[in-house]
């Protein structure tokens, strides 16, 4: 049974790779794929690329070439749930597409061929990663040295929506949420991937969680808090997080 990781970034990758023994790289699609082992489990780590397409054909040959058992995300997103700051983490209970319309054949945001708007994530594993999350966030509170942080971390666990915009402008994060919320789907973070990741999951039948640290909160300035987050904060997160999330499966 090999677990699939999967981030958006190299950035983000590079500290899961650290911990591989007998990495093999394998190229497919244009992409790095890494076999190997880690603490005893059989991982392949892989990026996703940026955007919804990319992160399909990921997900896609993760299923089909390498016969992955499951699927984890781990990556950064914009914060846009109220009191979802820089420095938390969202785990995903189901994700939307914010950018798909087929209106007026479909209603909006439906997936057509779904006949729904939110694909689930794996309750069973994402629980399991909420739970690694949620353990290293405590052991961090009040250490973390990050000026980068200015508030004590903290979990949160709901709906994140992806589209193929990096979201930089506080009035386009509102326009966003206020729509989707007025609709009934209240939007905590959004980030480019994961739910085509979802989608791809559902196809194939396999387990699917994921988590995003909060890196931005989707506004004006998220541009500029963007790198120096990923490199110093996210990178971090993501090995402590899997080290323990590996563990439990
Ligand atoms: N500057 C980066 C590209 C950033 S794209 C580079 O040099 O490559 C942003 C990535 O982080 C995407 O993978 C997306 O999933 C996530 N993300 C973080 N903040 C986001 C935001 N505000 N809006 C959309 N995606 C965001």
């Amino acid at each position: 049974m090999t677990t699939a990781i999967l981030s958006a970034l190299p950035e983000e990758q590079s500290s899961l790779l650290q911990h591989l023994a007998q990495p093999q790289r394998v190229m497919h699609a244009g992409r790095a794929f890494w076999r190997g082992d880690w603490h005893g489990r059989s991982v392949v780590l892989a990026l996703s690329g940026i955007g919804k397409v990319a992160a399909a054909t990921t997900a896609t040959a993760l299923a089909e070439r390498f016969g992955v058992a499951r699927i984890v995300f781990t990556g950064v997103a914009g914060g846009v749930g109220d009191g979802v700051q820089v420095g938390d983490v969202v785990v995903a209970q189901d994700y939307v597409q914010h950018d798909m319309d087929a209106s007026p054949i479909f209603p909006r945001w439906e997936l057509p061929g779904y006949a729904r708007i939110r694909l689930g994530c794996d309750a069973a594993l994402s629980a399991m990663l909420l739970e690694a999350v949620s353990a290293y966030v405590e052991s961090v509170r009040g250490l973390f040295d990050s000026k980068l942080i200015t508030n004590q971390p903290r979990v949160h666990h709901g709906l994140v929506a992806s589209g193929d915009r990096f979201v930089s402008a506080a009035v386009e994060a509102q326009g966003l949420r206020t729509a989707l919320r007025d609709a009934g789907h209240d939007v905590l973070a959004v980030e480019m991937e994961g739910a085509a990741v979802a989608q791809v999951c559902h196809d194939y039948g396999l387990p699917f969680a994921a988590m995003r640290t909060i890196s931005d909160r989707a506004d004006d300035t998220a541009h500029v808090d963007f790198p120096a987050f990923v490199n110093t904060v996210a990178t971090r997160y993501a090995e402590h997080i899997m080290l323990s999330f590996l563990q439990k499966l």
